[in-house]
């Protein structure tokens, strides 16, 4: 029994190593191999054969992993702004007024920027098509902004979209513009969403100074990731070679799109001057943040008149290709309890310093750790495996394909699964987790110094907003969390809004630009890996599972409350009143966040339409709501008791810690019965622990549901999904959310039957 007698290299020995080890040089080294040439998903063996061989040097076994999967590389595009020459005599001619660069412009100082193979703009799993029409602006592009459109009857349909960059996933700014018919997708960044750090503001753009370089494009994948991710071609199951492979159209999109900076974007946001409505006359939304004024945008609407036209011309090859996740392994005494720690290699451009190889370098000098300690003979108590995934940015493929390959083992065997993906790229901590981990995250960061020191002795914890969001999506976790069932957390350094303007998924992701301004002296990677170090030592190296089962149920009631709260936005009595006290509410983050999450909430909509809501809203469905409240109280019964039996679990293993860490008992027991490896002792209390640890292994496997979300059967946890139109951002019992939104009062009867029946057999079995 791992927790009794002597071993070679105790749980504190371990963790000196771990927080030793790590080292700004040698994380600084790692990411400068990293980011010094294109690493596309699937164009990247040399960089995966390097990462194994690494891994190895440090003494953890690893293997390379590969799937043979369906993605795009780009062959051509254009995008022109074209406005018509109407003559006396005989027809109009069209005459180019903006070409758009579509390019980044090279920096000398920054040398990925002119790499000869440096990759062009282009969108993951966009359409390729040519194709011309009037432009409308979106705004966001979420699924509220299109509604306010609709509403006010700007015209949609044949119209080429341009949108800003934020909010949402991407790719469901492209699936609405399909739905409604309209015939292409133009992205792009706001200098406006850079908060105070902007040219605007008196700030001088990258290379000179912190704020955004005009030319820079925010690359990106635009499938639906709310369908599912992985291969659109094998949805729940693996890209193996010889796969079957479905049809994609619900997977991607099927008209183009395309990113742009907003240099190449300012001509097209002037033509849309004086056409159609302005931003001004929606709502909020529509003007928070626009940063173009300055440049002579008014944010007109639009549609720009027939006359001028944009021509969007996106080509792009597909193929079938191998991809390389790297899997590496330290056994541990317990076989079938597993600890995961991934982060992906893959990246939109050569560099990559932050996104995703801050990620890398950092997971390296954690193995780097771990391998110091194994040279001193010591074996974890569970097995822990790392992982450097290829294919993230397409649609978090290799991890998806992995979980997908391995799912019976990793629903018996994995316990948790730990990623970073832009582990820095500024210095305020940002984590998601499955409330099982909380605690894990707390232990971790207080036992690390934060590279910020003005007060001295400060740690990682102390500079935190202490702010654990729920499991979205937009890494790797998400196969994990969301169809494997297994409490996953996602972490990094990500830029405080004082900061200098990091270039996501752009050229100036770059070793000079994460040297000069992301994270010069690499302190906060070397932080990192000391954070993630711990949080797998202590997930994998302590006896009884460092799991809270109730602040599981803590965090379920919740969500709970989230659920009430929307039940009360659905009933339109109580509609008005919230659409007024958040409209004059000033936490304009908060507001956003709504508006970018629902649905059918008129929350965030301007006071008319709200109202003209109200009014559509029959009585029927406002008693149907009302009596559908009553249902939620059986969540709350059932919760009451998987409280009751968590927190008793919870006991328990304190209890059994407890008399680990204090093998001889009390005083009054002769010696030789305190003898703490005693083998009677050693199996009782062994027996004891092993049957905590298979509790808290699969608690969060109880909230699995075969048959899955409604329209979404790959997602499987009836807790967990990333919002449906959303992507990014979590959203709670989502089908029984989504089923409020809709006021589908049956299926919501439904999920609540689904819910509380998950509840009541965890309780059960805990
Ligand atoms: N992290 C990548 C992104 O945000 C990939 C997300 C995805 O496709 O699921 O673009
Ligand atoms: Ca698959
Ligand atoms: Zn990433
Ligand atoms: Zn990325």
């Amino acid at each position: 029994w791992p927790g009794c007698g002597r071993r070679k290299v105790s749980y504190e020995q371990l963790q000196r190593f771990l927080l030793d080890t790590p080292s700004a040089e040698r994380a600084e080294e790692w990411s400068s191999y990293y980011t010094a040439g294109p690493h596309l998903a699937g164009k990247n063996y040399s960089q995966a054969l390097w990462t194994k061989q690494k891994w190895e040097k440090f003494g953890v076994k690893a293997d390379i992993v590969s799937y043979d999967v369906y993605l795009n590389y780009p062959a051509d595009h254009r995008l022109a702004l074209l406005e018509e020459q109407k003559r006396r005599d005989g027809p109009s001619a069209w005459k180019v007024s903006y070409e758009a660069s579509l390019a980044e412009d090279v920096i000398d100082q920054d040398p990925t920027t002119g790499l000869p193979d440096r990759i062009p703009t282009f969108h993951g799993y966009s359409a390729s098509g040519n194709v011309t029409g009037p432009v409308v602006y979106v705004n966001y592009g979420t699924y509220q902004d299109y509604e306010d459109l609709v509403r006010a009857n700007v015209s949609l349909k044949n119209k080429v979209a341009i949108a800003r960059y934020g909010g949402i996933f991407r790719g469901l700014k492209v699936k609405r513009a399909q739905e409604l018919g309209m015939l292409g997708v133009i992205l792009y960044s706001d200098p406006g969403d850079d908060g105070d750090i902007t040219e605007a503001k008196g700030e001088k753009p990258y290379p000179d100074g912190p704020a955004r370089q005009p030319s820079s494009v925010q690359r990106g994948s635009t499938q639906f990731l709310s369908f599912a991710p992985g291969d659109p071609t094998t949805p729940g199951y693996p890209s193996k070679p010889g796969a079957p492979r479905q049809p994609v159209h619900t997977a991607i999109p099927s008209i183009p799109s395309i990113p742009i900076s907003y240099t190449d974007a300012l001509p097209i946001l002037k033509a849309l001057n004086g056409h159609g409505p302005k931003a001004e006359d929606f709502n909020k939304y529509w003007t928070r943040n626009t940063g173009l004024q300055y440049k002579d945008v008014h944010y007109n609407v639009g549609p720009t008149p027939d006359s001028v036209v944009v021509n969007l011309y996106n080509q792009q090859d597909y193929v079938i290709t191998p991809l390389w996740n790297v899997i590496g392994i330290i056994n541990g005494s317990i076989p079938d309890e597993v600890i995961i720690v991934g982060n992906h290699h893959d990246a939109w451009i050569a560099g990559g310093a932050a996104d995703p190889n801050s990620g890398s370098a950092v997971l390296n000098e954690v193995i780097r750790s771990f391998g110091k300690a194994l040279s001193k003979g010591w074996k974890p108590i569970r097995t822990i495996v790392f992982a450097s995934w290829d294919g993230e940015e397409y649609g978090l493929i290799g991890s998806t394909e992995w979980v997908e390959e391995y799912l019976p083992w990793l629903k018996d065997a994995n316990v948790a699964y730990i990623n970073t993906d832009v582990a820095t790229r500024g210095s305020c901590l940002r984590t998601s987790a499955a409330p099982l981990l909380d605690n894990v995250i707390h232990a971790a960061t207080k036992a690390v110094q934060s590279p910020n020191q003005t007060v001295p002795g400060q740690t990682v914890y102390d500079v935190w907003d202490k702010q654990i969001r729920t499991m979205g999506s937009g890494s790797d976790f998400t196969a994990f969390q969301d169809f494997a069932g297994v409490p996953s957390l996602d972490m990094g350094f990500e830029s405080c809004p004082d900061e200098p303007v990091y270039h996501y998924h752009s050229n100036y992701d770059s070793f000079h630009w994460m040297r000069r301004f992301g994270d010069p002296g690499f302190a906060h990677h070397r932080a990192m890996a000391q954070v993630l170090g711990l949080m797998t030592a202590r997930l994998a190296d302590l006896p009884v599972i460092s799991f809270r089962a109730a602040d599981y149920a803590r965090a379920l009631g919740r969500y709970v409350k989230k659920v009430e709260d929307r039940l009360g936005e659905a009933l339109s009595a109580e509609m008005d009143t919230v659409s007024s006290s958040l409209m004059e509410d000033d936490d304009d983050d908060a507001v956003f966040e709504l508006r970018c999450s629902t649905r059918n909430s008129s929350t965030s909509s301007s006071s008319s339409s709200s109202s003209s809501f109200s009014s559509s809203s029959s009585s029927s469905s406002t008693s149907s709501a009302k009596s559908f409240k009553h249902s939620l109280n059986r969540l709350h019964k059932a919760l009451e008791t998987l409280f009751l039996h968590a927190a008793k679990l919870d006991r328990h293993a304190d209890d059994l810690r407890h008399e680990l860490e204090n093998p001889g008992g009390d005083d009054d027991i002769p010696w030789w019965r305190r003898w703490p490896c005693q083998w009677w002792r050693r199996a009782r209390l062994g027996l004891k622990v092993r049957r905590v640890n298979t509790k808290y292994k699969y608690l969060e496997r109880g909230f699995l549901y075969e048959e899955g979300l409604d329209g979404r059967p790959w997602f499987k946890h009836v807790v967990f999904a990333p919002g449906l139109w959303t992507g990014y951002a979590g959203a709670v019992f989502p089908g029984l959310m989504e089923s409020i939104d809709s006021e589908d009062w049956v299926n919501a009867e439904r999920w609540v039957d689904i819910i509380e029946s998950r509840m009541r057999n965890a309780a059960h079995r805990l």
